[in-house]
């Protein structure tokens, strides 16, 4: 894990990524009109907001109980515990609103740090949910043009949590949930968790499906350095295929899921993932879907860009899925939002793209402009 700093990190552009590689994404259907540096709008304030969609933070009880579980030992298991990436997870005040303010940043969507309160026994779970869920209310409160929410969930007490989901929602006005993908290895392909999925569907709010440490089968296979770069977006995109995989999304098909570091690489395997499950559904004569895999990850997801503000990658995404499935997130604290909104603005896509991976994106996913303090917008 990286602190928030810039150091050390090469943002160097490959040589291979010149004028040619760009204009040849543009055909595939992405919307490139200037190379880095050119026509875009880093020197000067944005003609739109710039919402930032997958921040975290954390509080002083989180930080405690995970402490308890970890027996006192920093561990990315139980969540940024210690290091200095902690005092910036707690600072939900004028720290991060400089921070914000400094990198051209308008909106934090904040999210409490993976694994949320994943990791604690359920009664503990439950209790920190909602206590935080209030703590995210009552930042907002303070910060109400700044900053929105999601909702803590704990899948350890499904039923608990859509009542929680509800309330969340319809009282404290936050504006979906998070799920830092598996609960003691199970995902939420069990039928045990889809009352957290149908409150969400019922409530017209999106999911966002964050990583944490991969679950114990994946995790025991990752060479030091590469739990999270490979492991979690392992992790994820496995969860991802699972939920397509189970007819998840047959059940729920108005169910909104928003995944981060620009898709967990499902978006650039997306046409091998549909060509093998057709070769081996029909070599071993499996049943299939109603639909192709790829069509209900085109219906159903919505991918961020947090941690993955790389030029390549999001080309490559827009291509895939089209300009209005990508929102822009930086992953403060743990990545410099300065540096993600430097990238931004210098990708090589129409500053019309840029206004909808970090304005109107957003804004329609997450509901943002219904009722939204200090919004002169109208309900989309
Ligand atoms: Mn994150």
């Amino acid at each position: 894990m990286s602190g928030n700093d810039s150091s050390g990190r090469s943002r160097t552009r490959p040589a291979a990524w010149n004028r040619r590689a760009l204009l040849g994404a543009a055909a595939l259907g992405g919307a490139v009109t200037a190379l880095p540096g050119q026509g875009s709008t880093a020197a000067g304030p944005a003609a739109y907001r710039r919402i930032s969609c997958e921040e975290a933070f954390t509080t002083a009880e989180i930080v405690e109980a995970s402490r308890a579980v970890a027996h006192g030992v920093p561990s990315m298991r139980s969540g940024p515990i210690a290091g200095p990436i902690l005092p910036p997870l707690l600072d939900v005040g004028a720290g991060r609103i400089a921070d914000m303010d400094a990198a051209g940043v308008d909106i934090q969507i904040l999210s409490l740090t993976a694994p949320g309160v994943q990791h604690l026994e359920k009664g503990l779970a439950v209790a920190l949910m909602r206590s935080t869920n209030d703590y995210i209310a009552a930042t907002i409160r303070a910060h109400p043009t700044r900053y929105t929410g999601l909702a803590v969930m704990a899948p350890q007490d499904p039923a608990a949590t859509a009542v929680e989901l509800d309330r969340a929602v319809r009282t404290l006005g936050l504006r979906g949930g998070i799920i830092n993908s598996h609960t003691a290895g199970e995902y939420l392909d069990e039928p045990k968790f889809w009352p957290m999925l149908e409150a969400a569907q019922a409530l017209d709010v999106p999911i966002y499906l964050h990583p944490r440490d991969p679950a114990p089968d994946l995790s025991g296979s990752m060479l030091p350095g590469f739990a999270v770069g490979w492991g979690y977006g392992v992790e994820v995109g496995t969860h991802v295929l699972r939920l397509i995989g189970a007819g998840v999304l047959d059940r729920f098909p108005r169910l909104r899921i928003v995944i981060g570091h620009m898709g967990e690489t499902i978006p650039v395997l997306l046409d091998r993932i549909d060509n093998r499950y057709l070769w081996e559904t029909g070599l071993f004569n499996r049943p299939r879907l109603a639909r192709l895999p790829s069509e209900y990850f085109r219906t159903h997801f919505w991918v961020t860009t947090s941690g993955m503000n790389y030029p390549a990658p999001l080309v490559a995404t827009i291509a895939q899925l089209g300009i209005d499935r990508v929102i822009f997130a930086a992953d403060y604290p743990l990545e410099s939002e300065r540096d993600a909104v430097r990238e931004m603005n210098a990708m090589p896509i129409a500053d019309e793209d840029k206004r909808k991976i970090c304005d109107t994106n957003p804004a329609l996913v997450f509901g943002l402009d219904r009722g939204l303090p200090g919004s002169t917008k109208q309900e989309p």
